[in-house]
């Protein structure tokens, strides 16, 4: 009877201690890469919810209740920044009736500004030039130099708002960081050979890619950020791509394809679909994520070329 009962309070307490510890912050972030960096760095001490997905066009989240509902209960508040969420975030801020997380509180914070911003407009910017970044290129997480950065900025971040685990997510930075730069070093061998190679982008979004390794982005398929492209500047376009043999046309997931493919396969040249985001629901991590770029621009070179 005894040892039933030691055997039963035994197998109670093993499940008591089984349970999972409920983390120190609540963090949400607009896009998942930003998810995967933070978790990165906050470990087993936070909870990280990203409000827009991989698949999503991050110009145009749709401001569902839910992702509301993830605000509320947020400690802080991670964004990419530079007007990149302007259309739909701030519905969303005031929609979860939570001060911390509101603009310029210590749970919100902003990842522009930890990178160095390109492209940051000289004249003053209207709307006839098309869906343009007042503050400069906000695509820079394609860059792990400009990744790099915004860790750093959410350990502080993190280590302010919970200093009791600062330890633990200094720890984790420098871990990733060391894991991050081996990665880079790797990449950008494997990419040596994309310095100087002419490429046509759909979006903006090759700014920093470029920046990192080298290549000269010549024409967008977008005739201005965020408007479609035409049939009259595709066919502009093609011919500069043909004259100055572009190598590859590069686009992310969430925009359709038709187009880059028509130009890719005119001019010839690579197509490359980019990752548009880590798979972070999945448990894919910044560094994975960021390899399958590589992986998808080694094969965009190995194309057959018009050159
Ligand atoms: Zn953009």
């Amino acid at each position: 009877m005894n040892s039933l009962r030691l055997a039963a309070l035994s197998a109670a307490l093993c499940c008591l201690f089984a349970l999972p510890a409920r983390a120190d912050l609540n963090v949400v972030t607009t896009l998942p890469d930003l998810a995967a960096l933070t978790k990165s760095v906050g470990g087993d001490h936070t909870t990280v919810t990203t409000l827009a997905l991989p698949t999503q066009d991050p110009h145009f989240v749709d401001a569902k209740p839910n992702l509301a509902l993830a605000l509320n209960k947020a400690d802080l508040l991670v964004v990419d920044g530079l007007d990149l969420e302007i259309g739909w975030l701030p519905t969303l801020q005031i929609g979860a009736r939570n001060s911390k997380i509101q603009t310029g509180n210590p749970g919100y914070l902003d990842a522009s500004r930890f990178v160095k911003v390109l492209e940051v407009p000289t004249a003053k910017v209207d709307r006839s030039q098309g869906d343009v970044h007042p503050g400069g290129n906000p695509h820079y997480l394609h860059d792990p130099r400009a990744a790099l950065s915004v860790a750093r900025g959410i350990e502080a971040r993190l280590a302010q708002l919970d200093p009791k685990n600062a330890s633990a997510y200094q720890a984790n930075l420098d871990k990733f960081s060391a894991e991050l730069e081996k990665a880079r070093a790797d990449w950008e061998k494997r990419l040596a050979a994309l310095r100087g190679v002419p490429v046509i982008s759909y979006h903006k979004t090759t700014a920093y890619l470029g920046d990192w390794l080298g290549f000269d982005t010549i024409a967008y398929l977008e005739p201005k950020p965020g408007i479609p492209p035409t049939p009259s500047h595709v066919a502009e376009v093609l011919t500069l791509g043909k004259q100055k043999k572009a190598r590859l046309v590069v686009q992310e997931e969430y925009y359709p394809d038709s187009t880059s493919k028509l130009v890719a396969s005119r001019i010839p040249a690579g197509l490359v679909i980019l990752p548009s985001g880590a798979d972070f629901r999945g448990g894919e991590t910044y560094i994975q994520r960021e390899e399958r770029l590589v992986k998808k621009l080694e094969q965009g070179l190995a194309a057959p070329q018009g050159g």
